[in-house]
């Protein structure tokens, strides 16, 4: 007796596993439009409203499709798809054609709430200059950093300010993965042509968290069509992203796209502008806060202003729950689960100069000294720069541990290689590379 299942249970057996690990409108959206056409021990046939439907089914279930459905003699899962031609079947699920549901913009995150420090200066100011004159500066604004400094926050800061300031401009601004889910919308309702003329017709497209575009190869190019359609009537765009265009998996053209304007990187926060950071958080919410208390918490929490505003919420709580005066004692134990364990290691520059000359192998010395062959000057400026970034010390002290030079020669490095760092993949894997070896062998 055969007791390998027959297709048509197989394929059932796959929707059933699906049906319960999704949610029901998930479910509804992606699984009930499909239907099967055909199915033999050999192969299987679906039929699928649109290409997204077999991008998402193979993006997100191929594993579960290999374990219920018939596979190839090489390997490869045997599921075939039809894509379904204008007929009328009726759809299973017709959203109403609404505009792109509006991001629900925090009321909080205007350019007045972001605190300016040496790390975001300038993509705030960029930020304020796309706002004040849309399509006249930097087109497209790219702005990117890790998680929790501001991007978000500059993007509705942009929002904001033209909302208040240039009321008839029309703006948007999505998030990447509401872009995709009303372009999927849009293609089940065959109403595409009406979400494209939205689009095009904006003054000001505000983009949030681009990376959620990588791999996803269809809406990508719809994505770039639109992209290019607003640059060419001279349109705003402003991006962000966790990472610089080079880095992200796109096509060529959709990063060359993004590279035509300015590529702006928004750094973690140096300590006093966590500490005024954490002050004007304080401050917006009522809370009383030693500036000692205030310097405690911005050494304990330094890679992510979201944490350290978590944290100005949970003082908030418990000051509210016990009438406590907050000391440094009592903040630490308040906060203990929150404190990075081992403060900012003490990173020196001997540190970095040990390891910028093991990576290029360029005496210390030299890296010290007045040196200018291509090779010493170029280290030495990855030096500088990495000490800037990893040394929470005055730019002036920094600099005097180079052998003696003077900050601007420090700012200067800095701003070369960080410049340098938007597009070069190999420098940057040096970088981190370094970063890597420092951090590891500083402080013990
Ligand atoms: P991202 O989008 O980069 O992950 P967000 O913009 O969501 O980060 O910022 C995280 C939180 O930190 C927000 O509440 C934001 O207001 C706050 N924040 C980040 N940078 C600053 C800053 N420079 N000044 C004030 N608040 C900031
Ligand atoms: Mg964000």
């Amino acid at each position: 007796m055969d007791t390998t299942l027959d297709p048509q249970t197989s394929w059932q057996s796959f929707l059933d596993l699906v049906k319960a690990s999704t949610s029901s409108s998930e479910f509804e959206n992606w699984f009930a439009p499909i239907h099967l056409v055909e199915c033999t021990q050999e192969k299987v046939t679906i039929e699928v409203p649109n290409i997204f439907v077999r991008e998402y089914l193979l993006d997100n279930y191929k594993k579960e499709l290999l374990l219920f459905l018939p596979i190839s003699s090489d390997g490869e899962l045997s599921l075939h798809f039809k894509i379904k031609e204008g007929q009328k079947t009726p759809e299973p699920l017709t959203l109403p054609n609404l505009p792109p549901p509006p991001l629900s913009l925090n009321q909080l995150y205007t350019f007045d709430n972001f605190i300016e420090g040496p790390s975001n200066q300038f993509v705030k100011s960029a930020a304020m200059g796309v706002a004040t004159r849309p399509g006249k500066t930097y087109n497209p604004l790219f702005i990117h950093g890790g998680v929790g400094l501001g991007k978000t926050h500059l993007l509705h800061g942009i929002w904001h300010y033209v909302n208040t300031h240039q009321k008839k401009l029309k703006i948007q601004c999505v998030t990447t993965e509401a872009f995709i889910n009303d372009l999927v919308d849009n293609l089940r309702n065959k109403s595409v042509d009406k979400m494209k003329k939205f689009y095009r017709n904006l003054d000001i497209l505000l983009v949030d968290d681009i990376q959620f575009l990588q791999n996803r190869l269809n809406f990508e190019e719809e994505f770039c069509n639109t992209f290019e359609a607003l640059i060419h009537k001279n349109k705003q765009i402003v991006i962000t992203s966790d990472k610089p265009p080079s880095l992200l998996k796109l096509s060529e053209r959709m990063i060359a796209r993004m590279e035509w304007g300015l590529v702006a990187n928004i750094g973690i926060p140096d300590l006093e502008t966590r500490v005024a950071i954490i002050q004007h958080k304080a401050e917006q919410k009522g809370l009383q806060i030693e500036s000692e208390v205030a310097f405690f918490i911005a050494e304990h929490i330094y890679n992510n202003v979201r944490q350290i505003e978590g944290a100005i919420n949970k003082l908030m709580a418990f000051s509210k729950l016990i009438n406590l005066n907050l000391t440094k004692d009592v903040v630490e134990r308040i906060l203990s689960d929150m404190l990075q364990k081992n403060p900012q290691k003490k990173v020196t520059v001997d540190d970095v100069l040990k390891s910028i000359s093991a990576l290029y192998e360029i005496k210390v010395s030299d890296l010290k000294g007045d040196a200018r062959t291509k090779e010493v000057a170029f280290a030495r400026q990855v030096a500088m720069y990495l000490a800037k970034e990893l040394i929470d010390d005055s730019l002036q002290k920094i600099a005097s541990s180079f052998g003696g030079k003077t900050h601007s020669t420090l700012l200067h490095a800095w701003k070369k290689i960080s410049s340098q760092l938007q597009n070069n993949e190999q420098l940057l894997k040096q970088v981190a590379i370094a970063k890597r070896n420092i951090e590891m062998g500083a402080g013990g």
